[in-house]
């Protein structure tokens, strides 16, 4: 059973490869998974969308892409689907050789005292003959098994660094490189996670007359004042609450399971900071201008979507832009 799980796990391997070169496509993780999925049929839809792909003779890296993205993306499932079931018919095989390698072991004992017993007796030569002809061959499957128990176990760190590496992915997938805040559909996917109807506050902080910063000093410097403040956001956050880099200067932080007057103070806490700044250019010694932020803020009432709340704050930010900048306003 546990090695019939694991031939047709290594079959499913080795037809995925051989699909591949037949599209001369490289064994990515991308063009693998989709292959193996596609040799399982777990994904039905995945299956049809493929084989139109190659009756068409459309199948290349783009549209193998677009059917990883469609299908696939979530590294949960990829995890799921192909790796995690190969790692648990691996550990069985191993678990099963070990206890072979065991009882081998234990044969190549007895048959050790066997052998002294009988060079002992002097008479049994032809049996001794036997009994050594049969320690032979015990001791040569302890090798072989023990050969292919490390051959297994390679295996199965080769699975696990790729699963990490696929945590690692999904990682960078989700999150902005600049500020390490979430990106657009990382937030997405992380307020989908929590209950809408619970008591959550949303704010969204926009960056004052940015453009003069990058106009007057630069791309990079305007960079380096969105790392200052989204640091500085972060100091007020729990790990509970999500940062969402929504914009290229503009934030959306849900304060979660806080009502109003909690996150009112978190957002007074950021605003005060950040206009408390000194940021000195490195190389000229020259002050940069005074940096603030304003800030929409908005407690769910009966939305079912998070996009109304956020419009919300939207507009509430509108508002502290329109009455003069580095203040809060909250939603009616
Ligand atoms: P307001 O107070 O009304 O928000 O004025 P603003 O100048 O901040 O607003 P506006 O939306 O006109 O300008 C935002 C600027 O942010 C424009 C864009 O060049 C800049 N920006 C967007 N993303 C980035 C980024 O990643 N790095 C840098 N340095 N600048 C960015
Ligand atoms: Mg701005
Ligand atoms: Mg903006």
């Amino acid at each position: 059973m546990v090695n019939q799980t694991y031939q047709i796990a290594r079959k499913h391997a080795q037809l995925t490869n051989e699909l591949l070169s037949t599209h001369k496509l490289a064994p990515t993780p991308v063009n693998y998974s989709v292959f193996f999925i596609y040799i399982k049929g777990s994904i039905p839809v995945l299956t049809q969308q493929l084989e139109s792909l190659v009756q068409s003779h459309q199948v290349d890296d783009t549209s193998i892409n677009e059917l990883y993205e469609l299908h696939i993306s979530q590294v949960a499932q990829i995890d799921k689907e192909i790796l995690s079931p190969l790692s648990e018919s691996i550990n069985l095989v191993l678990s099963k050789l070990e206890q072979q390698v065991t009882s081998e072991e234990q044969a190549v004992t007895n048959l050790e005292k066997i052998d002294k017993v009988l060079a002992k007796s002097k008479q049994n030569s032809s049996l001794q003959q036997i009994v050594s002809y049969v320690q032979n061959t015990v001791n040569g499957s302890v090798t072989q098994h023990k050969s292919l128990s490390e051959d297994l176990t390679k295996t199965n760190d080769e699975i696990n660094e790729l699963k990490s590496k696929l945590t690692e992915a999904k990682l960078q997938a989700v999150s902005d490189p600049l500020t390490g805040f979430l990106n657009r559909r990382g937030g997405d996917e992380r307020l989908a996670e929590i209950n809408i109807e619970d008591t959550h506050t949303t704010l969204i902080i926009d960056i004052d007359h940015f453009k003069l910063i990058n106009d007057n000093f630069g791309h990079p410097i305007g960079d380096k004042v969105i790392q200052k403040v989204t640091s500085l956001i972060r100091d007020q956050l729990s790990d509970e609450d999500i940062a969402v880099r929504y914009g290229g200067e503009e934030f959306v932080v849900v304060a979660v399971h806080k009502a109003l007057y909690e996150a009112q103070d978190i957002a007074e806490k950021i605003r005060l900071a950040i206009s408390q700044l000194k940021l000195k250019q490195r190389n000229s010694d020259k002050f940069l201008p005074k940096i603030s932020v304003s800030i929409g803020i908005a407690e769910n009432k009966n939305e079912k979507h998070w996009q109304d709340i956020i419009e919300r704050a939207d507009k509430a930010l509108y508002e502290a832009k329109n009455s003069g900048r580095n203040c809060i306003k909250i939603a009616a």
